[in-house]
């Protein structure tokens, strides 16, 4: 991947803010936005500004393009057109930033993805950042003007609008924190990473630090806080990384937020550090299959080839006939198509019966600590067992560990993870 050059700009420090879709949902919320853009600005830093669109904006933009119905039969299936609509809430805010800050007294532009550009692989809908030639915005910053950026878009080498997943922007902000060789600051409706979902646990606490590794479980495991790609990428391109409210004045909340850095940087070692859940599971269970190698590699190549994420997998044998059974989650948006690709595949695998469950969800505890500290699981098990929250599937990883259990118990067991490991005394 290419970020273009790092440049050393004697002595200026560079930045890029970003704020998701509350902090821009209003004019006067955009105008406080410029405030806290303008404080930037002011201490002398060279500052680049990723908007999101209007909270709520997204959202119905995507359902427009669900109305206009999936492609008919004979037609190839295919979101560019998808993202040439659901990219355009990005534009208003980024163009309403613009002006706000001139208005100010400020030198502003907007630039859209393609302006930039911001380069993306094909893969619309969720396209990939390739390459961010920083000239452009080389060019804003020697002219002293505010570079606004619509986030969430890019441009493929074709030249077709082309969106980065659901919470882009956050990947967007990261991303040109790299190529400008800046920092980043995601500006949004929490004041930091908490232990847990603030929304479901009042007691979750404020972190003031947490690792690379953690957040990035963290958000792959659904807090949607950060999106997991912006995680991934100030990782790999060391960008320092900072969460906070936009819903503060400039200078009022001094300190506030989280900042995500490496381990070492942490003095405070936790075993546990978080809660997370993500109800976007479904299930699919797969009866009776032939007890043979070859069988899992039949099923799994399938819906590889589909496009098919799977995340927990687990086979049981049956004890008596030479039969085993399958469990195997996958995202709710896939789980029709997966459905309908291993019932295609039934006469040739050989299984007796398939069945889909999407009223569930998958909630893991995250933690460094994890790794070095025996009995963590256990805590885990107990703590649900004590609230009769029955456990479907389960997988780990060095530094988590997920259960799959019916959706309506998400946040009681949400709730007593964060209580069982002593989260809500940090
Ligand atoms: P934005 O529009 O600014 O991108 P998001 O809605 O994408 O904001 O992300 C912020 C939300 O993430 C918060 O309002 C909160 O409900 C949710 N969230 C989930 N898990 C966490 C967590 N561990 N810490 C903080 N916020 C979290
Ligand atoms: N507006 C886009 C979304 O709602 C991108 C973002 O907010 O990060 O997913
Ligand atoms: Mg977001």
């Amino acid at each position: 991947m290419g970020f273009g050059q790092k440049v050393e700009s004697a002595g200026v420090s560079r930045l890029v803010m970003k704020f998701g879709g509350t902090s821009v949902a209003d004019l006067e919320r955009i105008r406080r936005v410029g405030r806290l853009v303008a404080a930037e600005v002011a201490e002398g830093k060279q500052v680049a500004v990723v908007v999101s669109a209007m909270s709520g904006k997204t959202n119905e933009l995507v359902a427009w393009t669900d109305g206009a119905g999936p492609a008919a039969q004979g037609i190839d299936p295919s979101d560019d057109e998808y993202d040439t609509v659901v990219a355009s809430g990005e534009q208003v805010t980024a163009g309403l930033l613009a002006m706000t800050l001139r208005n100010m007294g400020l030198k502003a532009r907007s630039f859209l993805g393609w302006q930039v550009p911001i380069i993306t692989d094909e893969a619309h809908g969720k396209a990939r950042i390739d390459e961010i030639p920083a000239e452009n915005l080389e060019k804003a910053f020697a002219a002293g003007e505010i570079a606004v950026i619509a986030g969430f878009q890019g441009v493929t080498r074709d030249g077709r609008i082309s969106t980065l997943g659901r919470g882009g922007s956050d990947t967007s902000a990261v991303a040109l924190a790299a190529a400008v060789g800046g920092a980043c600051d995601i500006y949004t409706d929490v004041d930091g990473v908490y232990t847990t979902d603030p929304r479901i646990e009042q007691k979750a606490r404020k972190l003031a630090k947490i690792s690379y590794e953690e957040m990035l479980e963290m958000a792959s495991l659904g807090a949607k806080v950060l999106q997991t790609r912006s995680v991934e990428l100030a990782m790999a391109q060391h960008v320092p990384l900072r969460v906070l409210s936009s819903f503060v004045e400039p200078g009022e909340a001094p300190g506030q937020g989280t900042v995500v850095c490496d381990e070492e940087e942490i003095v405070e070692k936790r075993i546990v550090s978080g809660v997370a859940y993500s109800r976007d599971e479904a299930k699919v269970t797969l009866y009776g299959l032939p007890d043979h190698p070859g069988v899992s590699s039949a099923i799994f190549s399938r819906l590889a080839d589909a496009n098919v994420n799977v995340d927990m997998i687990v086979q049981s044998h049956a004890k008596s006939v030479n039969a085993a059974n399958m469990e195997f989650t996958v995202g709710k948006r896939d789980a029709e198509r997966a459905m309908q690709i291993v019932k295609q595949a039934q006469a040739e695998i050989g299984f007796e019966d398939a069945a889909v469950d999407d009223n569930v969800a998958k909630v893991s505890v995250i933690g460094v600590g994890m790794r070095s500290h025996a009995g963590v699981a256990k805590t885990m098990f107990s703590a649900l067992a004590e609230k009769g929250v029955n456990i479907q599937v389960i997988s780990t990883s060095e530094i988590k560990i997920s259960v799959l259990i019916a959706a309506e118990y998400t946040e009681l067991a949400v709730r007593a993870l964060h209580a069982a490991y002593g989260l809500d005394k940090l």
